[in-house]
């Protein structure tokens, strides 16, 4: 699959609004800033391809890139902002956790962690919920740079620990957009969502 044609589709408020449920869908997920939209710009190689979602007011919605005709990215919000009020906050969890579980169409999740600050209750809740629904998950431990390979490798086998207790399909690997450092392996699970 060539990332590198997707493009933007829609935006919808919740998942009521989201197109037809068919074809396949893979999520990205992941806490505000843990560096989500700069990993789908480096997978599709595109600068600016996820800063509608970054837009103010539209960091709530749920964005749709197409990468062929049947094949689409979903950029969920980001969970996890300090300044959203609790109801908000509880109103997007329960939106995120019905996408994860009810959308037919979804075929893989990508959670993002900052590999420094991995695994907080919502990354975990995410992980449930696409377990729950028997949806495979790829965790992305990003920013890698900033740590030392020694740091980075620690990291990678704590959360690879961690993640056993979800008793599903769970791959986690280290990621850095800056880097380019896990692109191929995001590509490679990808491809397998993709062409099932
Ligand atoms: P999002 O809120 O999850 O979409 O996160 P962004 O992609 O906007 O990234 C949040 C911040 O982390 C920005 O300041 C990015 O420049 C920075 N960032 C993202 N990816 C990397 C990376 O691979 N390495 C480093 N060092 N910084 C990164």
């Amino acid at each position: 699959w060539n990332y590198h044609v997707t493009h933007f589709v829609t935006s919808a408020p919740d998942i009521r609004h989201l197109p037809a449920d068919n074809g396949i869908e893979v999520a990205f997920a992941g806490r505000s800033n843990a560096g989500k939209s700069s990993a789908l710009n480096t997978l599709t190689n595109q600068k600016n391809l996820a800063r509608t979602s970054k837009t103010p007011g539209r960091t709530q919605l749920i964005n749709l890139f197409q990468v062929a005709e049947g094949a689409r990215l979903v950029d969920l919000p980001g969970y996890g902002y300090a300044e959203v009020p609790e109801e908000m906050k509880l109103k997007w969890q329960r939106a995120l956790g019905e996408y994860l579980q009810k959308r037919e169409c979804l075929q893989g999740l990508v959670v993002l962690m900052d590999i420094r600050h991995p695994m907080k209750d919502l990354d975990q809740q995410m992980i449930e919920w696409a377990v729950q629904s028997q949806i495979p998950v790829l965790v992305l431990l990003t920013k890698a740079d900033k740590l030392a390979s020694g740091a980075r490798k620690s990291q990678l086998n704590m959360v690879r620990e961690a993640s056993l207790a979800f008793m599903g399909d769970v791959q986690v690997e280290i990621f850095s957009s800056l880097k380019k450092i896990g692109v191929d392996k995001l590509r490679q699970k990808l491809d397998s969502w993709f062409s099932p």
